[in-house]
């Protein structure tokens, strides 16, 4: 049985601000530990329920968080970017179940550290008239390979959008939101105790949980944060302009969306 791990940071317990999560922030390298330590719960969990292989995707920023002379002996773990599939490098259809870990809202929704991809790009993506942060649209990707995503990690906010997308999808609520940058944590070993035992109950549920299929082809809309950003992202051809900060295409393929939906942050992020 095989296990992948998405790994943000956000929503690991005792993360609340930009010093945390920035390559440059004071604070960085102990959210670093946090995270470290919250993902080998996670793949103590994993393997103590019987995986006989669990693979990490390092998913935040840099995407070089993960502490390697930390991490647990028995994962592999995947660092460094660019990556083609970005939060999701590394799935396939070989693996049993997906988690997210250390996971947040999408942006304008309530929640510690919301934000979509990007925080200084996206307002908003929508597909087929439904509103996606990273947990749907990363969701969706495991989905293509028929993989499950069983248990999102985070604040009560991160877990409330996973309900939202994933019905019958374990949660572990290390934190509550109190603002964007305030939050009411578990101690670190809590968290880490939570974590462990919500991977178990969540991999033992395994059969009851599907894969998210979705049913092309996929309307994409994507609103900025300001009209600039839609105009340096202009450049790339398959989009229409709706709005003074929307964008709109159409693909048959969700990877395609996915690319095309990434390709189009990259240009506007350009500007940031
Ligand atoms: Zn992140």
């Amino acid at each position: 049985m095989k296990v992948f791990i998405s790994a943000d940071i956000e929503g690991v317990a005792g993360v609340v601000h930009r010093e945390h999560t920035a390559r440059d922030g004071r604070e960085h390298d102990r959210a670093r530990v946090l995270m470290t330590e919250e993902v080998n719960s996670c793949i103590e969990g994993a393997l103590s329920w019987g995986a006989t292989e669990v693979v990490v995707n390092d998913s935040h920023g840099t995407m070089r968080n993960l502490i390697p002379e930390a991490m647990h002996p028995e994962a592999e773990y995947i660092t460094g970017s660019p990556k083609m599939l970005a939060m999701m490098e590394g799935i396939s259809p070989e693996f049993d179940a997906a988690i997210f870990l250390g996971y947040h809202s999408r942006m304008g929704n309530h929640g510690i550290l919301n934000h979509t991809f990007h925080g200084g790009v996206i307002r908003n993506i929508r597909i087929n008239n439904q509103d996606m942060g990273e947990i749907a649209l990363n969701a969706g990707i495991a989905g293509v390979f028929g993989v499950p995503v069983v248990l999102v990690t985070g604040c009560q906010y991160a877990a409330k959008e996973a309900l939202d997308f994933i019905p019958e999808i374990e949660t572990a609520v290390v934190k509550h939101t109190i603002n964007r940058q305030t939050a009411k944590n578990l101690s670190p070993q809590k968290a880490r105790y939570l974590i462990k035992e919500k991977t178990i109950a969540s991999l033992s549920c395994l059969p009851k949980i599907q894969s998210v299929s979705l049913q092309g082809p996929f309307l994409v809309e994507i609103t900025y944060l300001h009209p600039g950003l839609a105009d340096a992202a202009e450049i790339l051809p398959t989009v229409e302009r709706v709005n003074s900060t929307t964008h709109r295409f159409e693909t048959d393929d969700f990877i395609t969306a996915f690319r095309y939906i990434r390709s189009l942050i990259a240009i506007a992020g350009g500007l940031n």
